[in-house]
């Protein structure tokens, strides 16, 4: 069977019901068609394979704290885990009951408190945050269309309470050092980047590809700095469900509350799912089920 009918037949396979819920804590995020569904694969050599609503943009919301984390790792390179630590959390993406006994340090860069603090790290570097972030996201992807959903951005930058919470309380224990305002704009243009399933695998697969993108072989990240960057994603990349992910996909992976999740084989591909509704842990259910089935199917898990 080849590839693109087999993401059909696994697609075919998930149950007839999706009791995920669209996140609607962000306004603008609940108004997205539950019923959509896209993937996209390309492997190092450049070989894609698609099925779906895949060249459909959504927000990749938290998906995007790797590539954030990523330009920040480049720039302070091992200094950066005096700021952030690299244990799993587990506990939800937007906790702030770890911190007062951690003294302000989050566990890992993927949830909130973490990817609050590496953007405050790269406040102190960028000129012009949010067009060298993008600038950094045309230069993996191949892609200069890519870019903000300022409603997303606004309906977010609202609805920031908790958020600026976590930035204050890390305030207190000297681990914030820009303006809570300026944090929180870039944060927010961060996770309201839009990209399809096939942009967003693209934009990934240096990662897949030992930190050099196989599209212009410029080389983005050391090959020791690849391993910690796809370690950090298995083990924190899903919050309170990566020990799930890790179960029965097997893959480091990241998602975000718009229903995308990306994941990858070191040396292999790298894949991108959407489906909007989200389990009770703030992840994709159809897109777990999905990558379950997928990695079960061709028998290529890291494991
Ligand atoms: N922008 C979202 C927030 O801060 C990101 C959450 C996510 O995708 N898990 O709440």
């Amino acid at each position: 069977m080849n590839v693109n009918d087999l993401l059909a037949k696994l697609h075919a396979n998930l149950p007839a019901e999706n009791t995920g819920v669209v996140a609607s804590y962000i306004p603008e995020l609940a108004h997205v068609d539950p019923t959509k569904f896209g993937v996209h694969a390309v492997t190092v050599d450049q070989r894609e394979f698609c099925f779906g609503d895949s060249d459909e943009g959504f927000s990749i919301q938290s998906i995007a704290k790797v590539l954030s984390l990523t330009m920040a790792y480049q720039r302070e390179n091992q200094k950066l885990w005096k700021r952030v630590d690299v244990e799993p959390s587990g506990t939800p993406f937007n906790s702030l009951i770890q911190l007062e006994q951690d003294k302000g340090i989050p566990r890992n860069p993927m949830i909130n408190a973490g990817a609050l603090v590496v953007c405050d790290v790269l406040l102190d570097y960028l000129a012009e945050p949010r067009k060298d972030l993008l600038a950094f996201v045309h230069s993996l992807s191949g892609d200069d269309s890519i870019g903000v959903n300022e409603r997303v951005a606004a309906s977010e930058r609202e609805t920031s309470a908790r958020n600026r919470a976590l930035i204050e309380f890390m305030r207190s224990f000297g681990n914030i050092r820009n303006d809570t305002e300026r944090i929180l704009d870039f944060y927010c243009s961060l996770c309201a980047i839009e990209m399809t399933c096939s942009q967003l695998s693209r934009t990934f697969l240096f990662l897949a590809n030992q930190g050099v993108s196989p599209f212009t072989g410029e080389r983005i990240v050391s090959t020791s700095m690849t391993k910690r960057l796809n370690a950090i994603m298995q083990l924190c990349g899903l919050y309170d469900e990566a020990g799930e992910f890790a179960f029965r996909v097997g893959l480091p992976g990241k998602s975000g509350v718009g229903g995308g999740i990306v994941a990858l084989r070191p040396r292999d591909y790298c894949v991108a799912v959407w489906s909007p509704p989200l389990n009770y842990k703030g992840n994709s259910h159809f897109g777990m089920a999905f990558l379950e089935g997928f990695t079960s199917e061709v028998g290529d898990s890291i494991y």
